[in-house]
C-alpha cells in the first residue's frame, strides 16, 4: 500500500469517527455520565482515537464504541448497517435503521 493511500483511508476513518461522534454528542444518546460525553466531543473536533488516554479510551471502549455497531431493522437480515451510514442512524433512530442493502430495496419498492 502507498504512503498516500495509507494517508487518505486514515484520513478517511478519521473523518468517519468525527461523524459518529458527532451525532453521538448531537442526539444525547450517550450514557455513562459526563465522561462519555467529553471523550465523544473531543473525538468529534479531532478523530483520533490515538490522542485518548488509556483512561479515556476505557471510557470510549465501554460507551462509545458500542453505539457505533447498529443492526439493520429488517428482520430478515440482521446485518451490521455499514459504517458510512451510522452517522445517520445515530441521528435518525437507531431502532429503525437500515443497512444499505435493505436501503436499496426499501428505495425500489418505493419506485415500483
Ligand atoms: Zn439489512
Amino acid at each position: 500500500m502507498s504512503i498516500t493511500k495509507r494517508f487518505l483511508e486514515s484520513e478517511e476513518e478519521r473523518n468517519l469517527l468525527k461523524e459518529q461522534a458527532l451525532a453521538l454528542v448531537e442526539s444525547g444518546t450517550l450514557d455513562g455520565g459526563g465522561a462519555a460525553e467529553g471523550i465523544a466531543r473531543k473525538l468529534a473536533d479531532t478523530g483520533r482515537l490515538d490522542g485518548l488516554t488509556s483512561a479515556q479510551r476505557a471510557v470510549y471502549d465501554r460507551y462509545i464504541e458500542p453505539h457505533f455497531h447498529i443492526r439493520c431493522s429488517n428482520p430478515d437480515c440482521g446485518s451490521e448497517i455499514e459504517d458510512y451510514l451510522v452517522a445517520s442512524a445515530i441521528q435518525d433512530d437507531p431502532d429503525s435503521a437500515l443497512c444499505g442493502q435493505c436501503l436499496h430495496l426499501k428505495e425500489q419498492m418505493m419506485k415500483d
